[in-house]
């Protein structure tokens, strides 16, 4: 479905082929809310915050303008992910998802694994009441325990991982202005990543040499060119062994894993 289509169905409480078969009916209520949903998307507003749904990993999720909007990106990391946990000694880990936003990790590898438990944490609390709401959508409430943190200050000190998993804001600053206007409608803080869009790697990854368990895996989404610096931060630890990098669909090197030795 296109945008139009998108809204059109939204406002009209509608299917496609209601829509175009004119199987709907518009009283006022539903013309004022197709009218203001047009003005919004006019306004560059992304098509899911006004309808405050979207898509990931064929689950249903909640989105408000203080989460970002998943990406089909990310996909790639999540199947990867699911990947690893199908293989032997990985079946049921202990995941920290850092900067978990709307919660589309830490929820779709739940629910596509009930075994994994999942520490999901967010530097904002209005973004954590979305990932919340998503968890108990999708009825993972009971394997994801969400904490207030920023990155990992929040997150206890003996408490030691399989999995660290993040999507940061990876944007160069100097890039941000330069956006869609639809993307400078999501928050600024869940995409500028600060010098080269690495500020936030550079934090992360020493970090998680420290909060992994032996022979537990970092994995990171990460933005166009910066996968040579990410892996050289991962060297730089000397705590990381068997470091991978995973293309998206567009062929752009976009998830790092490295795994911590043993
Ligand atoms: N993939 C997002 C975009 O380019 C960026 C997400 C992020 O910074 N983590 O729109």
């Amino acid at each position: 479905m296109d945008s139009l289509e998108q809204l059109a169905c939204w406002a009209f409480e509608c299917d496609r082929t209601q829509l175009y078969l004119g199987d709907y009916e518009a009283d006022e209520e539903n013309m004022k809310m197709f009218h203001e949903a047009l003005d919004s998307y006019a306004r560059g507003v992304p098509v899911q915050y006004i309808t405050g749904e979207t898509e990931f990993m064929g689950l249903e999720l909640q989105v408000n303008p203080s989460v970002l909007i998943p990406r089909p990106e990310t996909e790639v990391l999540v199947e990867r992910v699911l990947q690893l946990m199908g293989k032997e000694g990985f079946a049921s880990p202990y995941i920290l998802d850092l900067g978990t936003g709307s919660g589309a990790i830490a929820v779709s590898l739940t629910k596509h694994n009930p075994l994994c438990r999942i520490v999901a944490s967010d530097i904002s609390e209005e973004v954590l009441e979305v990932a919340r709401a998503n968890a108990a959508l999708n009825g993972v409430t009971d394997r994801i325990r969400f904490i207030l943190s920023d990155l990992f200050n929040g997150i206890d000190e003996n408490e030691k991982f399989d999995l660290i998993i993040s999507n940061p804001p990876y944007i160069p600053a100097d890039h941000y202005d330069a956006l869609p206007l639809e993307v400078k409608n999501e928050p600024r803080v869940a995409l500028d990543g600060g010098e080269k869009g690495l500020e936030f790697y550079r934090k992360i990854i020493p970090e998680s040499a420290r909060r992994l368990k032996e022979g537990g895996h970092l994995v990171l989404e990460m933005g166009f060119g910066q996968s040579e610096a990410i892996k050289g931060l991962a060297d730089d630890t000397g705590s990381f062994v068997q470091t991978e990098i995973i293309k998206d669909h567009n062929g752009i090197n976009r998830v790092f894993f490295a795994r911590k030795r043993k």
